[in-house]
Order: structure tokens, then C-alpha cells, then sequence
């Protein structure tokens, strides 16, 4: 008997039933700011996953033994924002609802805002945190307000003052700054300061937003809008897997690969590598 050749990230086949985490891709980038292209990025990720071990050395674990559903890609309305951030909130609270966590890959930025506001009217207490080059804190880009350079902006408007946390910040005008400070904690540049932000978040129900132009383009050239002075892909993984293993994480994406960028494709596996140590932290 043959089966049809359905693709999923490495080893992400649990049935629904048995699934803790629930992998989708938003294949969408129609606000870009600079270099389009992270539609791509769900599929590289997916695709390029079978160049990785399923064991991970690093944490003694094995994606065979994880409880993960790779549930494909959203069939998204790219012309329309509004139409593609309801699309992605309806997946994230289907997944939600079956008592699963969702796991969103990105497409750009913007794809959090769908998946965070079924989080969000989920659990009211709910804290980010926020791995990015850039602040993301726009009031609007051009006079939009939905584009990946507000996203983290729209989410504080869900959540108010006191519970976005940012790290690795590097970028952004100096009204996001200066506005930032009075409503988020920023921590600049790199991961320095995570520990205690760790110790302050235990027990509480936490969205990761994982922007991998955090890293260093020498180590990610594969994104949109890269911005030298990131941290090295060593530092970013042992911070995801502290963030995964320690927190009570309700949902979480990775976002910004745009795989065309990096025709070497090493930028594709740093995110399949990086995926593959979050579901392990997390199962
Ligand atoms: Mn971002
Ligand atoms: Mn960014």
C-alpha cells in the first residue's frame, strides 16, 4: 500500500490526539519594510529539516520521542493583512482549544499578531517575550498600522504597560526608543539580563516571539533586513532552549527567514537548527 508524500518538519508526525505542540507556517510578507521574500520561509525550514539529526547533543533528546504535529502551511490572502491576521488567529485557537500549543513559522513579523491575540483572549495574564534587531515598535510604517515594523506595538496594545519583554534590540527610530522606554523593558543588543527576566517570568503563561535577525547576519544573511551587531548562533541557542525548558510558554513563532537571501543555504539550517532545539526544550 502506498501513502501519499506528505511533508512535515523533521519528525513532526503525532496525530492530533497525542500532539502537545502544534506546528503551522504563515507563508506571508506583504508589509516587508525592505527585501521580501520570508513567504518562502515555512517551507525552506520544513523542506531543509531532513539535512538535520532528530537527536540534538545539546539536550540528550530526540525529536522520535517529542509529541509534535506539523500541521502545514496556511493558504494565506497576501493583498490582504487583516483577512491573512484572522486566518492565522483562527489556526492558533483551533490549536489552542484542542489544549495544544501553537507553534507559528513565519513569513514575516506582522504573522505574530495573529497568533498572539487568540493567546492573548486566552490567557488575559499573558507576558512576551521577544528576541529582534529591531525595537517593532512603530505607531505606524508609511501610515500603516498592520507591518512587521509595529507588530510588538499592536500586541503592548493587547496586553498594556509592564509585560513585553525585548532583548537583542539594535534598531529603530529614536521616537520607538523613547516611547519604549516608558512602556516595555528593553534590553539592547544582546541576551545580557535574561536570567533575571527568566526568575521574574516563572509559572507565568508567556508568548516567545523569536525575530532571527536577532542573530548576526555573518551567521543569518537569509532575512530581510539585516542588522549587524547580533549575537552568534551559540548564544541564541542556549537562550531558546532556557526560554523553552523553563517557561510555561502558551505559544510561540519564529519569523523573518527569507531563505532566497542566503543561496548557501546555511541561514536555513540555523532556523531548522533553532526550531529543532525549541521543540525539544518544549516537549
Ligand atoms: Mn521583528
Ligand atoms: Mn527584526
Amino acid at each position: 500500500m502506498l501513502n501519499p508524500n506528505i511533508e512535515t518538519f523533521l519528525c513532526c508526525d503525532a496525530p492530533w490526539d497525542e500532539a502537545k505542540t502544534v506546528l503551522f507556517g504563515a507563508p506571508f510578507d506583504s508589509t516587508t519594510s525592505f527585501r521580501p521574500g520570508t513567504r518562502f520561509g515555512p517551507g525552506a525550514i520544513r523542506h531543509e529539516s531532513f539535512g538535520l539529526e532528530s537527536y540534538s547533543p545539546y539536550q540528550d533528546k530526540d525529536l522520535l520521542d517529542a509529541s509534535v504535529l506539523d500541521s502545514g502551511d496556511l493558504e494565506l490572502c497576501l493583498g490582504d493583512s487583516v483577512k491573512a491576521l484572522a486566518q492565522i488567529e483562527e489556526r492558533a485557537a483551533q490549536i489552542l482549544d484542542g489544549g495544544k500549543r501553537p507553534f507559528l513559522l513565519g513569513g514575516e513579523h506582522l504573522v505574530t499578531l495573529g497568533a498572539f491575540r487568540a493567546v492573548q483572549a486566552r490567557y488575559p495574564e499573558v507576558h512576551i517575550l521577544h528576541f529582534d534587531a529591531h525595537a517593532d515598535l512603530r505607531q505606524d510604517y508609511l501610515g500603516a498600522p498592520l507591518s512587521h515594523a509595529c507588530v510588538l506595538r499592536r500586541c503592548w496594545e493587547l496586553v498594556g504597560d509592564g509585560r513585553i519583554f525585548q532583548f537583542g534590540i539594535r534598531s529603530g527610530d529614536r521616537e520607538e526608543f523613547l516611547w519604549g522606554a516608558g512602556h516595555v523593558t528593553t534590553h539592547r543588543f544582546d541576551l545580557e539580563g535574561l536570567e533575571e527576566v527568566l526568575d521574574k517570568l516563572a509559572g507565568k503563561p508567556v508568548y516567545f516571539t523569536l525575530d532571527l535577525d536577532v542573530l548576526d547576519p555573518s551567521v543569518f544573511p537569509g532575512t530581510g533586513t539585516p542588522e549587524p551587531g547580533g549575537v552568534s548562533f551559540d548564544t541564541l541557542r542556549r537562550a531558546v532552549t532556557l526560554v523553552c525548558g523553563r517557561l510555561n510558554i502558551v505559544g510561540c513563532d519564529v519569523n523573518e527567514l527569507s531563505p532566497a537571501y542566503d543561496p548557501t543555504g546555511a541561514s536555513t539550517a540555523v532556523a531548522g537548527k533553532i526550531v529543532r532545539e525549541m521543540l525539544l526544550a518544549l516537549d
